[in-house]
């Protein structure tokens, strides 16, 4: 078994020692990476002080080009630049058809569906493409960091589908990734704001962009994010505020609309930048030449502005409208809003979404950056380098863990769909006199024989002390960490004796497999609760018979006459016989038959222990 690790007692918790990790907000159009350094969250720029990647890959003949420099070429080279491959990740060439016709590739399709941009420099799929810009960000994570990363979280929308979801995870793993997690955007944004840590409730995350808006509602459940809804509008950000500005400039200059290309891009830049620059200050100028070579000069005050983008703001409440409808609460049970995406910046943003949500919006992260330092945030816990008492309880384990018990039977120890990480323990008791080793097999599945369910290791607790049966204390802990990793350990208590393996349960288990082992566990339920009656059947007939055995041996002599001893005997034996049977219910009948015939013996050995405990006693230290 290569999967397992056997781990000494004692030494499962390594030396505490800082890993590496990192978030990535793999975006359409910039991506970001952060990562906690001395305790802080932040994003990590490159050498020329920029923290934003453009997610612009360029293909040459001789190389590949990411970010800042590919950008700069994407309007002269566009068949070879692809910008926005996250739009086309998962999806099928038809998908990407019906996106509209503003992709300016070449797509080759082979028999495998999966769309390919032809480049100078050979078909590429978007899984490629979005490895490029993974790859440059690692580089500069483990540049800036000094060391190579043991592992990254990166952010998706919480639209995202499985296809979307797995080529992402898929991109991650040509980059030389090992992903911790693909966490959600707004999960990673409220994450950010430390709200998982707070106490449970509903929040909205309101995510405006250049080009995009999404809002998604959030519920937290002891520590566990649940997306209750998203919704939004993919054609509507910050360029539409653009566009109502230029059209203000325009009417105020007396501009047509015929003007040049080269002007409209002038104007488009000139109302771009007099918006932001209202987030700062009370009025913005604005100073423009004309085609003729005249010069127009003019004052956008932030009133004017707000009137502007009004309605465009107000566009974006109909998505939060509905999102909280399909999330089945009203506007006041939302807590607060975080804010993401540079759009959220512009003021009258954030007073109109206070309004719309009657509560506090949260802007005093960097919106841009809000969700990379969510990422990284979960990559420092997911590595490893939190105490057990701050771990983010944000996974499910997909199927049950267990351990073999007597008959085959399997005892679920920690139940599917259970938050991790978490920790369980069961006690077990020795089924023989004397027992001095114990196997352990760790199972997963939902079925309740051991046969039927996953085996994912075995191993023995020895040096169990000898004691008679059902007197030692055996306790079974199983605690799974963030990374989905199961550790085990067994340890008799009195002695103190303990051993224990280390597993990666879901490995190797595709989702398929999983959804197979639970719809087996659903059809087979009936009959394997049948099947595991009458194991436990045969189990406490043969406990009741061993005990009886060993107590024969030790008293039968002394405290039974020749005809009293006959009759148990032939009693036991009546059970051995039925123990054989497979109905459940006659064995049942038999242990009681055998109990009742037993009783007075019972009785007898009772009184025995209790006079044997108080010779040599004087009877007033009892009373
Ligand atoms: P995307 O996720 O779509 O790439 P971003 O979240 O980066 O978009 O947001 C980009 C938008 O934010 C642009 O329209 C930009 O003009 C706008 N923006 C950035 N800073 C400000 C600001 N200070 N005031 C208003 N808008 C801003
Ligand atoms: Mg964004």
């Amino acid at each position: 078994m290569a999967l397992l690790q056997l781990s000494e007692p004692g030494q499962s918790a390594a030396p505490h020692q800082h890993k590496l990790a990192a978030g990535i907000d793999l975006g359409t159009t910039n991506s970001l990476v952060a990562s906690v350094r001395s305790g802080e969250a932040e994003t990590l720029p490159d050498s020329d002080g920029r923290h934003r990647l453009p997610s612009v890959v360029r293909y040459l003949g001789d190389g590949i080009v990411v970010g800042h420099d590919a950008k700069a070429e994407a309007a002269s080279d566009p068949l070879n630049t692809v910008v926005s491959a996250k739009r086309l990740l998962g999806r099928g060439i038809n998908d990407i058809k019906s996106l509209g016709e503003r992709l300016p590739y070449e797509f080759r399709q082979d028999d495998t569906a999966v769309p390919r941009i032809h480049t100078v420099a050979g078909d590429v799929s978007p899984v490629e493409v979005s490895a490029e810009v993974l790859k440059t960000l690692a580089r500069r994570a483990e540049d800036t960091l000094g060391g190579e990363l043991t592992g990254v979280v990166i952010t998706v929308p919480a639209y995202f589908d499985d296809a979307q979801r797995q080529a992402t995870k898929d991109a991650a793993k040509l980059a030389g990734l090992n992903v911790l997690r693909l966490l959600n955007e707004p999960t990673a944004a409220a994450v950010a704001y430390g709200l998982d840590t707070g106490s449970d409730g509903v929040h909205a995350i309101y995510d405006l962009g250049g080009g995009t808006f999404d809002i998604s509602i959030l519920r937290l459940n002891r520590g566990v994010f649940e997306v209750l809804s998203t919704g939004g509008d993919s054609a509507l950000g910050g360029d539409d505020f653009d566009q109502v500005v230029a059209e203000w400039i325009m009417q105020q200059a007396g501009i047509q609309d015929d003007a040049g290309h080269a002007m409209l891009r002038r104007l488009m830049r000139d109302a771009c930048a007099a918006k932001e620059t209202l987030t700062e200050s009370d009025t913005a100028e604005i100073k423009l030449e004309l085609e003729d070579g005249t010069h127009w000069e003019g004052t956008l005050s932030r009133e004017q502005f707000n009137e502007l983008v009004e309605p465009l703001i107000r566009k974006t409440l109909g998505p939060c409208r509905r999102a909280l409808r399909d999330a089945g609460i009203s506007a006041d049970e939302v807590e607060d809003v975080v804010m993401v995406g540079g759009s959220t910046r512009v003021l009258r943003v954030r007073e109109m979404v206070s309004d719309f949500f009657e509560t506090e919006v949260l802007t005093s992260i960097d919106p841009d950056k809000v969700v990379a330092v969510g990422a990284a945030i979960q990559a420092d816990v997911l590595a490893g380098n939190k105490p057990d008492g701050e771990m983010l309880l944000l996974d499910v384990n997909p199927l049950s863990l267990g351990i073999e018990t007597m008959g085959g039977l399997v005892e679920k120890i920690i139940p599917r769909n259970t938050t991790i990480p978490v920790a369980r323990a069961q006690e077990f008791t020795t089924f023989k006199d004397g027992q001095t080793a114990m196997a352990v097999h760790v199972l997963q599945g939902e079925r309740e024989m051991v046969d039927d369910c996953r085996s994912l290791a075995r191993f023995e607790l020895r040096g169990i002390p000898p004691m008679v049966a059902g007197a030692a204390h055996i306790r079974v802990t199983f605690s799974v960490d963030a990374d989905g990793l199961l550790h085990v350990e067994a340890e008799e208590k009195s002695s103190g004796v303990k051993t224990g393996v280390e597993v990666k349960p879901s490995y190797g288990l595709t989702d398929g497999e999983i959804e197979g082992m639970l719809r087996d566990s659903i059809d087979y339920a009936q009959k394997d609760l049948e099947t595991r009656r009458l194991a436990e059947q045969k189990v406490e007939a043969e406990r009741v018979i061993e005990a009886l055995i060993s107590a024969l041996n030790a008293d039968g002599e002394k405290l039974l006459n020749e005809e009293e001893r006959t009759l148990i005997v032939s009693e036991l034996e009546k059970l051995v016989e039925i123990s054989k049977s497979d109905d459940h219910i006659e064995i049942k009948n038999g242990i009681e038959a055998l109990e009742k015939a037993c009783e007075f013996y019972v009785e007898r050995r009772m009184n025995a222990s209790v006079s044997e405990a108080m010779s040599g006693h004087s009877v007033e230290e009892f009373e």
